[in-house]
């Protein structure tokens, strides 16, 4: 056999099944957390190209949102929202009026002004709100604080005290911004990761992405995995960030009502065709627990649940049936 037909039948032979060259991956740090790009693509070059974009959409999102950016337009926000109406980005009334939706849903188990009382709180050096404080910034925890004007783009405080944080759902707008930037670059497959909130593009190879949800209180095990096709999945849970205190665990999921961390479930997982609901719906369940969270799942079509509650057991919604 002459050397070019040698090499032409070694082409064939290497011919991929698949319409790509290999998967690509890329981890970071960024929103405060661990953040992960994986995209199929033709070579290193062009995978570096998109998870580029992917990642500084992530980089985008924390800079406006963040409040731990004093520059950031959500801390401009909690400065002056109570003396004036702060003018802020269109994204921004956006996904406030999105946070908002979310609380007359959820009958007010997610609420963005739970920071009122959520700021008092210093998981790493374990400190939290005394009595006396809590009781005194408690009523400044209320949705109905906050007068968004979607016409003139601002944003006020109804009193003194409120603040926001959008840890309860920045990030997951965040992914599916992420993807929906990556498809609209012609990528066909990939998976944007940023803490508990992942938004897959496609499928891996023909077949389902499979996600597990991690054992809440043992890292490495897993409660059970889901297959995910061009979806998302957020989980939200009690050992993200925390301290314990007298066998107590202050936590960084507020239930809007106490002020207090919520303690009816240990890790809510909810998936669905659009991150940044899967991400606020997931902390939703967190405080309104299995039965009631369950109940909302079950009404809201497309979107799916699974809770581990504080005694360890599994609930699913009506759509997913127990592995
Ligand atoms: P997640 O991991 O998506 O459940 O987000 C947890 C984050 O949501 C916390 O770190 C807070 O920033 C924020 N958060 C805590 N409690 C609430 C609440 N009741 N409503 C909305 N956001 C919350
Ligand atoms: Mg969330």
């Amino acid at each position: 056999m002459c050397r070019s037909g040698f090499s032409l039948l070694l082409g064939l032979l290497l011919l991929p099944t698949v319409a790509h060259a290999g998967w690509f991956a890329r981890d970071a740090s960024i929103m405060g957390t661990a953040v992960r790009v994986e995209v199929a693509a033709d070579s290193q070059s062009v995978a570096d190209a998109h998870i580029d974009t992917a990642l500084n959409e992530l980089r985008r999102i924390d800079a406006r949102m963040s409040p731990y950016r004093e520059e950031s337009e959500l801390s401009a926000i909690n400065r002056e929202a109570a003396q004036h109406p702060v003018a802020v980005s269109r994204e921004l009334v956006q996904l406030l009026a999105r946070a908002l939706a979310l609380s007359e849903q959820t009958d007010g188990a997610f609420d963005i002004t739970f920071a009122s009382v959520g700021f008092q709180y210093d998981y790493r050096n374990g400190r939290r709100p005394d009595n006396r404080t809590l009781a005194e910034l408690l009523p400044s925890i209320n949705f109905r604080h906050v007068v968004l004007n979607p016409q003139t783009g601002t944003v006020a405080f109804r009193k003194p005290g409120v603040k926001i944080d959008l840890g309860g759902i920045a990030k997951g707008y965040a992914v599916e911004n992420a993807a929906a930037l990556l498809a609209s670059r012609g990528v066909r497959s990939a998976v944007v990761t940023a803490g508990g909130d992942t938004r897959v593009l496609g499928d891996r190879d023909g077949r389902p992405w499979v996600l597990g949800i991690r054992h809440p209180r043992a890292e490495r095990k897993i409660v059970t995995r889901l297959p995910l096709i061009n979806e998302a999945i957020s989980t939200s849970g009690d050992y993200e960030r925390y301290f314990e205190e007298n066998g107590v665990r202050y936590h960084h999921i507020i239930n809007p009502a106490t002020g207090d961390s919520a303690r009816e479930v240990v890790s809510a997982t909810v998936i669905g065709a659009d991150a940044t609901l899967t991400d606020g719906l997931s902390t939703s369940l967190f405080v309104l627990g299995a039965t009631r969270g369950l109940a909302l799942i079950n009404r809201l079509p497309g979107y799916e649940a699974v809770v581990v509650d504080s005694r360890g057991e599994l609930h699913f919604s009506e759509g997913l049936a127990p592995p």
